[in-house]
């Protein structure tokens, strides 16, 4: 395939070439939506009043980005020289990896882990120095101390991870950054709102540690790409270098204010989620099902062979879930997003039929 891409003229590069196509399942999302660690229901009223309101002379116009940096800025608690806001976390990977890793260079990374991050490094010239979790899927944390070499430029941990959705320590994000002084250490939060842990203060102290958020899940901005990357002023300066200045809408840029001001709509979002965290595990315990133990707002279960055949079932029964059967480690895993308690019963109930429909968990005994 890549060999007959070369005679073409004009022939993209050889990395290029190289990459492997992503495409996320995207199609035919009418259902509960279950896949994709969304916000499964919608995002703060306040947001739909201020999309309600924007003119459409306003449209015209270049967005601003400065002036809702500095808002978001205050709100995490770092200076604004500090936060860069990126079009999702997926830009800012992009970005960072575009500024910092040239010919030779290790990105070091723990798998299974959030996939864009091999997608934009396979398109740099850099290397990526994958280091499996063991089973029980913990952050390998000493696994992770041995791999890094001189040439190791950026190590990236999704903190929670996703699809295991464990946890590294402030301890060994911190261990990490001091043992690895060459590279940068991104600590992706993606899911800090259902995790409560951070290392967001220490980005004034720590001179390679930057730290990413998005504003696709908890808050449920997915649709309008929002996310940020926080880290020292001296190496966010070349960060913004690369960074389109017009790659944050205006719509985004209207919502964000508002979507920070109403801190009651994201406390009550994320309690019911964690509410309906505990009784889904209880469900799948009884049901018999091996899962791992989750700090975000999905958990990833054991179905085995029949892992297809569930998530067609779930599909059937309206609930959309992600086979995660082909990360690197293990046949027969699913994620399931969680989301409020009233979804996640309807979700336990076609669970229920699913497994036992496939004789499996403790249908099988
Ligand atoms: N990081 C992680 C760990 C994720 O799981 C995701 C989305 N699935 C992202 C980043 C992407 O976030 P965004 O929508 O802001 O691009």
């Amino acid at each position: 395939m890549t060999d007959a891409v070369t005679t073409l003229n004009p022939a993209p590069r050889a990395r290029v070439r190289a990459m492997k196509g992503y495409h996320p399942p995207l199609g035919c999302r009418d259902a509960l939506r279950l896949d994709f660690n969304e916000n499964t229901l919608a995002c703060s009223p306040k947001v739909r009043e201020v999309l309600a309101s924007i003119s459409a002379g306003s449209l015209t116009r270049y967005p601003e980005r400065e002036p809702v940096e500095a808002i978001v800025a205050a709100h995490v608690s770092v200076e604004p020289a500090q936060l860069a806001l990126t079009n999702g976390v997926d830009e800012a990977i992009h970005v960072l990896f575009e500024t910092f890793l040239e010919v030779d260079d290790e990105l070091l990374l723990p798998v299974p882990t959030y996939t864009m991050y091999e997608v934009y490094a396979s398109a740099t010239d850099a290397r990526v120095v994958a280091v499996q979790a063991a089973d029980d899927l913990q952050f390998p944390f000493a696994q992770l101390l041995a791999a890094i070499t001189p040439r190791t430029k950026i190590v990236a941990i999704a903190n929670p991870n996703s699809p295991s959705g464990s946890v590294a320590t402030r301890a060994q994000l911190l261990e990490i950054a001091k043992r690895a002084p060459q590279a940068v250490v991104l600590v992706d939060e993606a899911y800090f709102h259902f995790c409560g842990e951070t290392v967001m203060d220490l980005v004034s102290t720590v001179p390679n540690l930057v730290v990413a958020r998005t504003f696709s899940k908890a808050y449920g901005l997915a649709g309008l790409r929002l996310g940020l990357l926080a880290g020292p002023v001296d190496l966010m300066r070349w960060v913004r270098r690369v960074l389109s200045p017009y790659s944050v809408n205006s719509l985004a840029l209207a919502c964000l204010p508002p979507a920070l001001e109403d801190t009651a709509y994201l406390d009550w979002y994320v309690g019911e989620v964690l509410a309906a965290r505990s009784e889904f595990e209880a469900a799948l315990d009884a049901f018999g099902i091996r899962r791992w133990p989750s700090r975000a707002n999905f958990i990833l279960v054991e179905i085995g062979g029949q892992h297809a055949e569930f998530v067609r079932l779930m599909r059937a029964a309206g609930v959309l879930v992600r086979d995660r059967s082909s990360d690197p480690g293990r046949d027969g895993r699913v994620r399931i997003t969680v989301g409020t308690r009233e979804q996640m019963k309807q979700a336990a109930t076609a669970l229920n039929d699913a497994i036992v429909a496939l004789k499996i968990g403790r249908e099988k005994r």
